[in-house]
This record gives structure tokens, C-alpha cells and sequence, in this order.
């Protein structure tokens, strides 16, 4: 058995970790093993390429794990659960990079090789470089370092036609021409700047969708720089991210009611944020004790959470209050929307946390059904994915979008500090409904306020 067969049946067999690994962690009760095969996996991988005899320098190697990993390990360490989205679009920057890294140095030293090769160069350099900045670009916008609003200005369309067109020009002439260093340089450059241009003017609304579709990128400039190297592994797992991503963003396409079509050729458009049409209705609110009241009757509650109540972190009271409703008789279920939060899975992910059992989340489609017999719906720190607004109004920016029906509940309550406007930035219809009272306050708070009443009441 030469090296070269040790290493490809290692590579093999990681990318079958993979393969299992993602399988796995397509549902919370085996996420945690498909996290551990793919680590092993990568493991694998890591131990099969140093090993395989061709490493020129360990020394530097070995300065790039201490780098990276002490920065990965810091970053997250001091990144809070709310902050994932913005670390997840800096970690597809970060992938991106490596393999633009990676498509340069071989170009460096061994020159752009024949034509299929020099065809998935010129594909590598492009979606890395804009992927590079256009996740540089959504982690601004989620840290909220850059304006998290579409920046538009004159002429942006007619700037982009002319990037992508000078793209696929110096495409062909580097295809005729490969050993063009310059022209291999101009098209980096471009399309690192496509890249700015390409996310800038998209909204805060629409940033999910960024998010999974740069990850899908990300994932397919590691297929490129795969067959850019001749390494089957990157090349396998490459592709693996990339269908992922383009599943899941078809996925959160249905969730936003954004075409893919759109997302994928960049064509977003200005959110333009709805107006109040003047005549306002007061919203309604009630205090713990009487929401109490109405609690301790119902015999169905279904919890809606959102992204106020990982910024609350009231997981565990929720987790409390679930528990002493149940012991009062009542059927409690949580409703997930797969857009609730900042990150795709965000309230699994929080739920979890808690030990929240999982046969009590139910998906957007499988609660909507069985809303209107439910006797409260509490809404904790949601705003947006249970806005009516979606349902009816054309003009609504959210408009199309599937909701969590709450408003078809006997009795809503919804958990938040204001009347403020959720992601979107527009106003909810639900919390002026006869059927809605506003519980004002800090989520978390509040939650525990009512898992104090259920105490008292038992003395
Ligand atoms: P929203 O962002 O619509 O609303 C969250 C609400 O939480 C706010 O209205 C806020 O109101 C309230 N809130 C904040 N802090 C607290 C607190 N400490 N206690 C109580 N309430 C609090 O959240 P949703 O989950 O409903 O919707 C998600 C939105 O984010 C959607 O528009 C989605 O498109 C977008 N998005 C989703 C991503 C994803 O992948 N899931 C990624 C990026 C964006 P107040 O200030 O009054 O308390």
C-alpha cells in the first residue's frame, strides 16, 4: 500500500464522516452526534494530509494552527449566543479566503494548467473574492458597524452590470491567455469588489438569506479550489456545504418569501418600510397577576419564541413556566419559525439550552393548523414572524411571508419591553387585535414574575 492510497482511503473515508455528520445534524436530537462525526472527520482529513509526505514546511503550518485556533477559540469564547450570525458570516469570510489563498499560491507556482483547470481558477478566484467581502460586508451589517439599511446611491445597477461584465471579459481572455499574472489580479480585485457592492445595498430583512447563500459560496469555491489542487477531499466536502447551503437557502427563500432567483444573481431590492395609515388603535396591556388568572385556566398554551428571548436569555424560566403549566393540567407547545431570531435553527438552538424536550417544538406549518383552538398564545420577544401584516398587506415589506398564526388564538399575550418595532423595523397589526395584551418588560423578567405566581398560588 503506497502513501497515496493510505491518504485517499483516509479522505474517503472523512468525507463519509461528513456525509453521516450532516445527516445527523438535521435534527436536535442527533445534532450533537452528526457535530462529533464531522469533527472526527476533520480530524481525520487534518492527520491524513499532514502525513501523506508532501508538507513543506511544518514550522509554518503549526504558526497558522496556534494563530488560528487561538483566535477562533477567543472569538468564541467572547461571542454571545445573539452574536452568532454575524461570527458565522465572519467564519465564510474567513473559508473563503483561505481557499482564494490557497487558488493564488498554485496559481504562483505552478501556473493556471490546462484549460479545465484554468476554468475552475477563474471560477475559484471570482465567488471566493466577492464571498470574502460580501461576508465581510453581512458581518457589518449584523454587528451593526456598518448601516444595517440597503445603501443605495445613483447609478448602483448600472455599476454592477459594468463589474459583472468586466468579470466575464477578463474571463475569457485569461481562459485565452492564462499566463496573464495581471489579468489574474484584475479579477480578484473586481470581484472582491463586487462583492461590497453585491451585499451593500441589501436590508436587514432580507440578511438570513445573504447569510446561507454566502455559505453556500463559501462551500463551492472549496469545491473549485478542490479541483484547483487535485485534493478529492476538498472537493467532496466542498460540495457537501455547497448543496447544504443552496438547500437551506431555498429553505429560508420559502420562510422570507424571497425568490431564489433573486438571491442568487444579487438582484435585492430596498425594503421600503411601511407607513401608518394615521387612525392608531391602542394596544392593550396586562399585568403579571391578571395574565396569571388566564394562565392558570388554560388548557392550551403554545409559546412562541423569538429573538427578545435569547436576548433575555429566558430559556430557563420559560423552561419553569412550561413545567408548572403542565402540572396544571395544560398542553404546552412551542411554535418555531424558521426565521425567528437571527440565525437559521437560532430557537432550537436556545430551546435546547434549556432541556426544552423536543417533541414539544412544532414547525411553522404543523402549529398554524391548530391555532385557533389554542387558548393562549404567548408571543416571548417576537415581533416580525407573528406580524399579520404578512398575510394581507401588499404594501408591507414582510408581505408573503409566512407567519405563526398567534392571532388566531383565543387569548395572546405578547412578552416585550415597548412597543418597538421588531428586525423588519415595521408595526405590528397583533398587538392592537381585541384578542392581544401586551406584557411589558424585560422577557425574562417577566416569565419569571409569572413562574412566581404559579409558586405562590401552590402555598
Ligand atoms: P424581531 O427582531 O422581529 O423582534 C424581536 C423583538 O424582541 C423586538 O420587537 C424587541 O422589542 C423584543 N426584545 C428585544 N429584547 C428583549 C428583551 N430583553 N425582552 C423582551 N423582548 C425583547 O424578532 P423575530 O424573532 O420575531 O423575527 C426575526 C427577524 O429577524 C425577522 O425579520 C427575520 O427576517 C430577521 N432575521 C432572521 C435571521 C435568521 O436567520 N433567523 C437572521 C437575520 C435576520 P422591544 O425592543 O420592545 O423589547
Amino acid at each position: 500500500m503506497n502513501s497515496a492510497f493510505i491518504t485517499n482511503l483516509a479522505y474517503i473515508i472523512s468525507s463519509v464522516l461528513f456525509a453521516f455528520g450532516l445527516k445527523f445534524l438535521g435534527s436536535p436530537v442527533s445534532a450533537r452526534r452528526g457535530n462529533i462525526l464531522s469533527a472526527s472527520g476533520m480530524f481525520l482529513a487534518i492527520v491524513a494530509t499532514l502525513a501523506n509526505g508532501q508538507i513543506i514546511s511544518f514550522q509554518w503550518i503549526l504558526i497558522g494552527i496556534i494563530i488560528g485556533a487561538s483566535l477562533g477559540a477567543l472569538v468564541a469564547f467572547k461571542a454571545a449566543m445573539t452574536q452568532m450570525p454575524q461570527m458565522i458570516a465572519l467564519l465564510h469570510g474567513c473559508g473563503a479566503l483561505a481557499s482564494v489563498f490557497v487558488d493564488w499560491t498554485a496559481y504562483h507556482v505552478n501556473g493556471a494548467g490546462d484549460l479545465t483547470n484554468t476554468i475552475t481558477l477563474y471560477l475559484s478566484i471570482v465567488i471566493g473574492g466577492l464571498t470574502v467581502t460580501g461576508s465581510a460586508i453581512a458581518w457589518g451589517k449584523l454587528s451593526e458597524k456598518i448601516p444595517g439599511k440597503p445603501i443605495l446611491f445613483a447609478g448602483q445597477r448600472l455599476l454592477n452590470i459594468a463589474l459583472i461584465a468586466s468579470i466575464l471579459i477578463l474571463g475569457i481572455l485569461f481562459l485565452m491567455h492564462p499566463a496573464r499574472y495581471d489579468v489574474f489580479l484584475i479579477i480578484l480585485g473586481l470581484s472582491v469588489l463586487f462583492g461590497i457592492f453585491l451585499v451593500i445595498p441589501i436590508g436587514g430583512a432580507d440578511m438570513p438569506v445573504v447569510i446561507s447563500v454566502l455559505n453556500s459560496y463559501s462551500g463551492i469555491v472549496a469545491c473549485t479550489t478542490g479541483f484547483v489542487i487535485h485534493n478529492t477531499l476538498l472537493i467532496v466536502v466542498g460540495s457537501l456545504v455547497g448543496a447544504n447551503g443552496i438547500i437551506l437557502s431555498i429553505i429560508m427563500c420559502k420562510a422570507m418569501n424571497r425568490s431564489i432567483t433573486n438571491v442568487i444573481f444579487g438582484a435585492f431590492g430596498a425594503v421600503v418600510k411601511k407607513k401608518t395609515d394615521g387612525q392608531k388603535k391602542e394596544a392593550k396591556a396586562i399585568s403579571v397577576e391578571d395574565a396569571f388568572l388566564i394562565l392558570e385556566n388554560a388548557k392550551s398554551v403554545v409559546i412562541i419564541p423569538g429573538y427578545g428571548l435569547a436576548v433575555a436569555q429566558a430559556q430557563h424560566a420559560v423552561r419553569e413556566l412550561s413545567e408548572f403549566l403542565e402540572k396544571n393540567g395544560c398542553d404546552v407547545k412551542y411554535a418555531i419559525h424558521p426565521v425567528a431570531g437571527r440565525m437559521p435553527g437560532h430557537m432550537n438552538v436556545v430551546l435546547a439550552e434549556a432541556n426544552i424536550p423536543y417533541d414539544q417544538l412544532m414547525e411553522m406549518d404543523a402549529i398554524n393548523p391548530l391555532m385557533e383552538n389554542v387558548d393562549v398564545a404567548i408571543v416571548i420577544g417576537a415581533n416580525d414572524v407573528v406580524n399579520p401584516a404578512a398575510r394581507h398587506d401588499k404594501s408591507s415589506p414582510i408581505y408573503g411571508m409566512p407567519i405563526i398564526n398567534a392571532d388566531k388564538a383565543k387569548t395572546v399575550f405578547v412578552l416585550k419591553r415597548s412597543m418597538a418595532t421588531g428586525f423588519a423595523g415595521i408595526e405590528n397589526e397583533l398587538f392592537y387585535d381585541d384578542n392581544c395584551r401586551m406584557i411589558f418588560g424585560d422577557a425574562k423578567q417577566t416569565v419569571q414574575a409569572l413562574v412566581a405566581e404559579f409558586k405562590n398560588s401552590q402555598h
